[in-house]
């Protein structure tokens, strides 16, 4: 009972964006949040296709909780800075879009200010060290080189799940007397619950943006893109709590890209994978 009202409260909250969404004419633009994704899935939101497979109650109640802990961060940061936080600033140009989840002002804890993305996660992702994953990575780094503060921003991700936290300040670095990877690197330096953890990846957030612009304008993707939705692709499907042999469909535009299985599934999304 309990539990109910709490999901149908999530869904008519999420139903009301949706209607809101609707309403807006639809510009094609390119989401900084889909960089390091599936290009299929950054061409359709680009294209405003159809979502064969629109969000269901679970997954809105389980973005409701990553909602809920960013409310929290910013309710701190204004407890702190009562007029040097904002949210959702949008950031972009006739291509790009996206929004900043936190923009803290200058500060004595953050002189040049700072970027923030508030991101919800699970215990499991946050022990496995799955963490700082590359898209969101990307994500912030878009969001600083877009903001045109005339200096730069210092972007963080910070993850919450429960008592588990994580936090990294994220940056591009480029070492050109580097043959191999002069191109360029994704760095992170941060801890997950008080363990120091540094990294990187020897990706360019330059060639990412590249990557996704050559779909700018083009007619509408018909190809599958993949042979399989469970091996070779992003997040086409995951796993289920049914075992092994089952996979959920995750993606909104499954049937775009796999008419014949989606019409196989359950009700439930399940698949049998052979
Ligand atoms: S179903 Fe898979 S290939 Fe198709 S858009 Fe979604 S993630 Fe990409």
């Amino acid at each position: 009972m309990i539990n109910d009202i709490i999901t149908e409260y999530c869904w008519d909250l999420n139903a009301e964006k949706e209607r809101l969404y609707k309403e807006r004419e639809h510009k094609p633009r390119l989401w900084m949040s889909n960089l390091g994704g599936c290009i299929r899935k950054a061409y359709f939101d680009m294209d405003g296709a159809e979502k064969t497979h629109p969000f269901d109650k679970l997954l809105i109640r389980k973005f409701r909780a990553g909602s809920d802990e960013e409310d929290k961060t910013v309710a701190a940061f204004l407890h702190k800075w009562p007029n040097g936080v904002l949210r959702e600033v949008p950031v972009g140009n006739e291509m790009w879009s996206g929004k900043i989840d936190i923009l803290v002002a200058q500060n004595e804890d953050f002189p040049n200010g700072a970027i923030m993305e508030n991101k919800g996660t699970s215990p499991y992702g946050m022990k496995k060290g799955m963490i700082p994953r590359l898209t969101h990575c990307y994500q912030v780094l878009a969001y600083q080189k877009f903001l045109n503060a005339g200096y730069e921003v210092p972007a963080y991700l910070y993850y919450r799940c429960w008592d588990f936290y994580a936090q990294f300040e994220i940056t591009s670095a480029t070492d050109e007397n580097d043959d191999f990877f002069g191109f360029g690197y994704v760095e992170f330096v941060g801890d997950i619950n008080g363990r120091e953890e540094s990294g990187g990846y020897t990706f360019n957030l330059d060639t990412e943006l590249e990557r996704m612009e050559n779909f700018w304008g083009r007619e509408p993707m018909d190809t599958p893109g993949y042979d399989s939705p469970f091996t070779e692709s992003f997040a086409c499907t995951k796993s289920s709590r049914k075992g092994k042999k089952w996979k959920q469909i995750n993606c909104l535009y499954f049937g775009h890209c796999f008419p014949e299985l989606a019409e196989k599934a359950s009700e439930d999304r399940l698949l049998e994978v052979e």
